[in-house]
C-alpha cells in the first residue's frame, strides 16, 4: 500500500506539499510557501528518505530548507537549473523577511545545508530506492521544471508539477507520453478556462511595443523574474527596439543560461539577453527613461521592486504603455490597478491613476482546461487527483461526468493506493 498525505496545495494555488509513504520509504514532494507544518505528518521529518522538488517557484520550494532546520539530513532531488534558480529565490526570501522584521523561516545555515544536500536528477533519469524508483520528465512550465513518476509495488504515480503542454518561445511542451498510470496527481490552476491563442498574444505584444516605441514612448513590461522575463525577451527578440532588463529577472536569466538543456532554444535566449541592456544601478534607470524603448522589470504583480519607480516617473505619459504579462493575484497592486485603474504603493506613498495605455496579456506558463483534458484522454490514468487550483472540486466533478475517476482532496487528507 502507498499512502499520499496532502500537506498543502489542495483547493488552492500554491503551498504545495505531499508526503508519500510507500511503507518502506517516506518521500516529501514539494514544500512551498506557506505549508502549515504544525499538525501535519511532516514533523518527524528526520525519518524522510528523500525530498523532491518539481521546480524553483517558491510555492513549491520555499520551505524545503526549513526541513533541514528540523533535523533532516538527507538528499533533495531536483533538476540542475532548479537548484540555481532556487539559490536566488531563497536568498531573496531571507532578505525580504529580514527587511520586514518577520521571523525567519530558516537561517542561512539551514539554507547552506539544504543546498549542499541537493542531488541532480534530469528529465529522463531515474533514482532507485529500496522499494521504489522516482523518474523525472519535462514539465514545460519553467526552466528546470519536471514531472515526477513514482514506481512502487507495481503502481505508477505521476505528478505533473506545474505544467505547460504546448510549446512557448522559452520552453518545449511538457511530456505527455505516459501509459499505465495508476494515479495522476495533476495541477489544475486553469481548470476553469482556456488561454487565448499564443501566437495572437505574441503578435499583440509586438504590436503594442512597436506602436509605443515608434510613437516616442516607453513600454513598461512588469514580468516575473523566473520564466516570464525570459519568455518576453524571446518574443521581442526580432524587434528593432532598445530593450532594458531590470530587477531579479537579470540574475535569473544568467542562472538559466548556465543550463542550455533547460530551455527550447538556448542560443536565441542567449542572443536576446546579450542584446538587452542591463540595469545595474539607479543611474541606469534614469538613462532607460531618457528615450523610447522597452523596460522589462520585476515585480510581475507590481507589489514592489523597480517597477514602482518606473510607474512613478511615467504615469502621466499618454504616449507610454504598461503591459501586464501574468496572472495578477487578488490583493496585489497589479490586480488593484486592473480593477480600479489606480496604482497604489504605500512604501513610496504613491497613489496615482496612470494615463499610460494599459494592457493585460495572458502569457501563462500553466496549461489550460482543454489541454489538461486532452492530456487525461491521452494518458488514461486509472485515477486523477486534482490539486493546485482554486476550483478543484468543480473540476473533479466535471471529470467524473466525463467518465474519469477523479477526486479533489483537501489539505490534511490521506489517500491510500492499493
Ligand atoms: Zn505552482
Ligand atoms: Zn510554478
Amino acid at each position: 500500500m502507498i499512502e499520499i498525505h496532502f500537506l498543502g496545495g489542495c483547493a488552492e494555488v500554491g503551498k504545495m506539499g505531499m508526503l508519500i509513504d510507500t511503507g518502506t520509504e517516506k518521500f516529501l514532494w514539494e514544500f512551498g510557501f506557506n505549508v502549515q507544518t504544525k499538525e501535519g505528518p511532516i514533523e518527524p521529518s528526520i525519518n524522510l528518505d528523500a525530498m523532491f522538488v518539481s521546480h524553483a517557484h517558491m510555492d513549491h520550494s520555499g520551505l524545503l530548507p526549513k526541513i533541514y532546520s528540523m533535523g533532516y539530513n538527507g538528499p533533495t532531488y531536483c533538476a540542475p537549473a532548479t537548484a540555481d534558480i532556487m539559490e536566488i529565490l531563497h536568498r531573496d526570501s531571507i532578505k525580504i523577511q529580514v527587511r520586514e522584521g518577520e521571523p525567519l523561516d530558516f537561517t542561512k545555515r539551514d539554507l547552506k545545508r539544504f543546498e549542499n544536500s541537493i542531488m541532480f536528477l534530469r528529465p529522463g533519469e531515474t533514482e532507485e530506492f529500496t522499494q521504489s524508483t522516482v523518474s523525472f520528465f519535462n514539465a514545460g512550465h519553467i526552466p528546470g521544471g519536471v514531472m515526477m513518476l513514482l514506481e512502487s509495488q507495481d503502481k505508477r504515480i505521476l505528478f505533473t508539477g506545474d505544467t505547460k503542454l504546448i510549446d512557448t518561445q522559452l520552453m518545449e511542451a511538457g511530456d505527455t507520453d505516459f501509459s499505465n498510470i495508476d494515479v495522476l496527481i495533476s495541477e489544475s490552476t486553469y481548470s476553469y478556462m482556456n488561454h487565448p491563442d499564443r501566437k495572437m498574444l505574441e503578435d499583440s505584444l509586438k504590436r503594442i511595443v512597436n506602436e509605443t516605441v515608434h510613437g516616442g514612448g516607453i513600454c513598461l513590461i512588469p514580468a516575473f523574474a523566473v520564466g516570464r522575463t525570459q519568455e518576453i525577451l524571446m518574443v521581442l527578440a526580432d524587434l528593432d527596439v532598445p530593450i532594458w532588463v531590470d530587477g531579479m529577472g537579470r540574475k535569473v536569466t544568467d542562472a538559466i543560461l548556465k543550463h542550455p538543456e533547460s530551455t527550447k532554444d538556448h542560443k536565441k535566449l542567449k542572443l536576446a539577453f546579450s542584446k538587452a541592456r542591463k540595469i545595474l544601478r539607479q543611474g541606469d534607470r534614469d538613462k532607460a527613461l531618457e528615450r523610447p524603448g522597452v523596460i522589462i522589470t520585476t515585480a510581475g504583480m507590481l507589489n514592489g521592486g523597480p517597477v514602482v519607480y518606473y510607474i512613478s516617473r511615467l504615469f502621466e505619459r499618454e504616449d507610454c504603455a504598461l503591459v501586464m504579462t501574468g496572472f495578477q493575484v487578488p490583493g496585489t497592486a497589479g490586480r488593484n490597478l486592473l480593477d480600479t485603474g489606480e496604482f497604489v504603493n504605500e512604501e513610496q506613498e504613491l497613489s496615482v491613476k496612470p494615463k499610460m495605455k494599459m494592457e493585460f496579456l495572458d502569457f501563462s506558463a500553466h496549461t489550460d482546461k482543454s489541454h489538461l483534458i486532452d492530456f487525461y484522454k491521452k494518458v488514461k490514468p486509472k485515477k486523477i487527483i486534482v490539486m493546485h487550483g482554486e476550483n478543484t472540486e468543480e473540476f473533479a466533478a466535471e471529470l467524473r461526468e466525463m467518465g474519469f475517476d477523479a477526486e479533489a482532496p483537501a489539505n490534511g487528507d490521506k489517500i491510500e493506493i492499493v
